[in-house]
């Protein structure tokens, strides 16, 4: 199984990145912010909890967040590998993911981080805001929560990795072309 974390602060291109990875590696893509922003717009319970952390930039408690995850994964046993975009975002879920995977006799391949300095960040926020309808991407104050919690909560997720060698750094400014051919060039290393 391939199984690949892409890692980034928001505005990254994770998203978009993802997409091209499923089609060439036939992966299933899991991306926990997609999916709280169906139940949310499906009005769940789920949704309704997940919503009140959202909006305001913080993160969904871990407890909620895993036991998603771990439910979609269950959901796709005939996947030939998963996308986890969007998680893990703190060392808890990264420690919880590695069990849940050793239990399934997997476990991740790389971690793929895709590097953007803030200030490209803030202008790619800023110009998805017009077309992603996302009220996280519309608010300043909100970006910088998001940023601020990347960095404080989620930035330590990539020593994780690092230290068990799974890390790989990508550059994460050019075409998406580029961007895209950097993660290929990554995975088939
Ligand atoms: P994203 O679409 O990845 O930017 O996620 C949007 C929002 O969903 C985040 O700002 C968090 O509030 C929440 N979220 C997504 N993934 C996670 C996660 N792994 N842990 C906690 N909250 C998350």
């Amino acid at each position: 199984m391939l199984n690949i974390v892409l890692f980034g602060p928001p505005g990254a291109g994770k998203g978009t990145q993802s997409e091209r990875l499923v089609e060439k590696y036939q992966l299933k893509h899991l991306s926990t912010g997609d999916i709280f922003r169906a139940n949310i717009k499906g009005e769940t319970e789920l949704g309704v909890l997940a919503k009140s952390f959202i909006d305001r930039g913080a993160l969904v408690p871990d407890e909620v967040t895993i036991q998603m995850l771990e439910s979609e994964v269950d959901q796709n046993p005939d996947a030939n590998g998963f996308i986890f975009d969007g998680f893990p975002r703190t060392t808890a879920q990264a420690e919880a993911l590695d069990a849940f995977l050793a239990g399934r006799s997997t476990e991740i391949t790389k971690m793929l981080a895709l590097e953007v300095a803030e200030d490209e960040l803030r202008v790619r926020l800023a110009k998805r805001a017009e077309v992603s309808g996302r009220p996280d991407d519309a608010n300043p104050e909100v970006i910088q929560n998001r940023i601020n919690v990347y960095n404080n909560e989620t930035a330590p997720v990539a020593e994780y990795y690092k230290s068990q060698g799974k890390y790989q750094g990508i550059n994460g400014v050019g075409s998406i072309d580029e961007i895209t051919s950097r993660l290929f060039d990554a995975i088939d290393a």
